[in-house]
């Protein structure tokens, strides 16, 4: 079937979500729009919309490739791509290798410290409420999750972390954090939304310089420079 994109149904801080004709899926536009600190900080990283567009389609097929379903379907264009008509779970997994960000601030903890294994964390997914970190009874007492798709989420997240961190090992960059979105799709739990400089921290391994929207939210300069850069490591033009 020949793919057409319909109406907008969503436009959020960096992607637009089009309607298709297959009500199976749906077309995400990724634009340079950057927003941080819930929304508050604003601002635009020039081509970051084919950055991200690009790396996240390149991770998801490697972690389709290892058997981890994702939303993924087909890229489009250089910002545009098909991806799956999901429910998204209303829960934003945090994977942590290193210690950074929100998880220094609240735990003291220096930037750079290695945590003993890596860390899961949920959110819920309210941007009134700047996404407030939850548990696994709060997702079940309040039916964000059942017991079971809470279960599918932790072992996939580890699973993608173990995945992702050894590709990233070895272009030489430290995979310090990320965060992931789950799908309901046809009664099973899929990765969706992206995997980006915008959704993760990556650290030269050598250098330890940020490659990733870090610079954008410190005002560190350089940030398209980064981005480009980790295109680069990952071998797409
Ligand atoms: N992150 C994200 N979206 C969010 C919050 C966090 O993509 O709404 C990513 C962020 O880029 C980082 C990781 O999740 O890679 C952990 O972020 P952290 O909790 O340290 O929050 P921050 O310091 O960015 O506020």
């Amino acid at each position: 079937m020949e793919i057409e994109q319909k109406e907008q149904l969503y436009e959020g801080k960096a992607k637009k979500v089009f309607a298709t004709n297959d009500p199976d899926c749906l077309i995400v536009d990724y634009k340079d729009d950057a927003t941080a600190f819930n929304g508050v900080k604003r601002g635009q990283i020039a081509g970051k919309g084919v950055v991200n567009n690009k790396m996240s389609n390149y991770l998801m097929g490697l972690l389709e490739k290892e058997g981890v379903e994702t939303h993924f379907v087909k890229e489009l264009s250089e910002r545009r791509t098909l991806v799956k008509n999901v429910k998204i779970v209303p829960i934003e997994v945090i994977m942590r290798n290193i210690v950074a960000g929100s998880l220094s601030k609240r735990t003291g903890l220096e930037e750079g410290a290695i945590p003993a294994m890596p860390v899961f964390e949920m959110y819920y997914k309210s941007d009134e409420l700047g996404d407030p970190m939850i548990n696994s009874d709060h997702a079940l007492a309040f039916g964000w999750a059942t017991e079971e798709e809470l279960k599918q989420i932790y072992d996939t997240a580890h699973k993608i972390n173990a995945i992702l961190k050894e590709f990233f090992a070895g272009v030489g960059v430290d995979l310090v954090d990320f965060k992931l979105e789950f799908g309901r799709y046809k009664g099973r739990i899929i990765l969706a939304d992206e995997i980006s400089p915008d959704t993760c921290r990556f650290w030269d391994s050598k250098t330890k310089e940020k490659l990733d929207k870090d610079r954008f939210r410190r005002d560190m300069g350089g940030v398209e420079d980064a981005y480009m850069e980790m295109m680069r490591r990952i071998g797409l033009k």
